[in-house]
């Protein structure tokens, strides 16, 4: 394929707000420090905008819109659309279905619009700077969020809200506390560069810097440090496999105070139908990529028969297991049929329910546990093969 020698125009309005607020930052806001000074007040106005901005793209433009990963009351939705605006990231429109493009096409350079195919810079922001093919707006994969009124009433009044959070409400913070110009700078102009770029952090550097555990058919990276930055989105691999879980980092102790948000939002009666991804198929991807890693190390050297076929019977006994979950999977399903048939009479039928439901239960916790159980086994493995590795004589 032959690369185009002409780069498309740069869109004027982005590189003022990409390329000229990160400079105008640079300058004006040490400048006023030195001469003025910041206090607590500002910065920790600063903070809260930073985060009301960064959670209302992650928690509402992410995880909502471009992936449903929930659904939320109206009352949030507002919120979430209100303080997105305040992130100048585009409208929820243009932004979910650049997004669901992004999972769509991923690393494909002429269809994913911030391909990290195309270097960490364009992931990063140059995909925003010039009038990109990839980058045009086609809303045929956001037919429901048309239909969604407050995604269409923030995209109309995009301009004016955009304006209104990052300009209107640090002014009025500033008058109430004395020091327009000061409060401007940190809460509006310095929390709006800060947020951008750990937001862009997600596209560019989790595509690059981190670990695979989920699978390596693309290029999205878990990165504990980077969710620290970008709200909780720094487990990209997990996300890029698994985009509907509403949660990104899925231990307990991943931060991911995205996630923390949405479970807290469900228990005040904010959001509802919160997805998880079961955990037998988390674990299944996990020793899935395992096995990828294994095959791969195997085909690079000769002489690893023993491990070899180690490996092929743990891959007999994994086809197995993931049989019969998916033989599991069917008979749930099959009940849920038949009883909304109304095939099995109630009473003989409740009865039923309680126990096949707890061998149900049973079963798959058996499977899980089995495939915790090879994952493991499948780490000794890996692990040998390393060890073989640094054995060999250099060559
Ligand atoms: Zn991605
Ligand atoms: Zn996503």
């Amino acid at each position: 394929m032959t690369k185009q020698s002409v780069k498309p125009p740069l869109i004027t309005a982005n590189v003022v707000i990409f390329v000229g607020f990160p400079l105008l930052a640079l300058i004006l806001v040490p400048f006023w420090g030195l001469h003025r000074g910041y206090d607590s007040f500002q910065w920790l106005w600063a903070l809260a905008f930073l985060y009301l901005n960064g959670l209302s793209i992650t928690g509402g433009y992410h995880r909502l819109w471009a992936h449903k990963a929930y659904q939320a009351h109206p009352a949030l939705k507002w919120f979430f659309a209100l303080w997105g605006a305040g992130a100048l990231q585009n409208s929820i429109l243009i932004w979910a279905s650049d997004h669901r493009r992004h999972h769509r096409h991923v690393d494909d350079d002429d269809q994913d619009p911030y391909s990290a195919g195309r270097g960490l810079w364009f992931s990063h922001m140059g995909w925003m700077l010039r009038n990109y093919p990839s980058g045009d707006n086609d809303f045929s994969n956001a037919r429901d969020l048309q239909r969604d009124n407050v995604v269409m009433w923030q995209h109309k009044h995009y301009v004016a809200l955009t304006t209104t959070m990052n300009l209107g409400l640090p002014l009025l913070l500033g008058i109430w506390h004395g020091d327009i110009i000061g409060t401007v700078l940190i809460v509006g102009l310095l929390r709006l560069v800060v947020n951008h770029h750990v937001t862009f952090f997600i596209n560019s550097l989790a595509h690059f810097w981190g670990s695979r555990p989920y699978t390596e058919s693309n290029s999205a990276r878990d990165n504990g440090f980077l969710a620290f930055l970008t709200y909780g989105e720094g487990y990209h691999n997990y996300h890029h496999i698994f985009q509907t879980d509403y949660r990104n980092g899925i231990r307990w102790w991943q931060w991911d105070p995205t996630k923390w948000l949405i479970a807290l939002c469900a228990k005040l009666g904010l959001a509802s139908n919160l997805t998880r991804v079961p955990d037998f198929k988390i674990q299944r991807a996990i020793v899935d990529a395992q096995f990828t890693r294994a095959r791969r190390e195997l085909d690079e050297r000769a002489g690893s028969e023993t491990l070899r076929e180690m490996l092929e019977r743990e891959y007999q006994l994994f086809t197995d297991f993931v049989n019969q979950w998916r033989g599991l999977q069917t008979d749930r399903y099959e009940r849920k049929v038949a009883e909304l048939e109304g095939v099995l009479e109630i009473r003989r039928q409740q009865m039923l329910d309680g126990w096949e439901r707890a061998a149900l239960r049973s079963k798959l916790r058996e499977l899980e546990y089995s495939l915790k159980n090879q994952r493991k086994r499948l780490g000794v493995i890996l692990q040998q093969l390393q060890l073989q590795v640094h054995a060999e004589p250099a060559t």
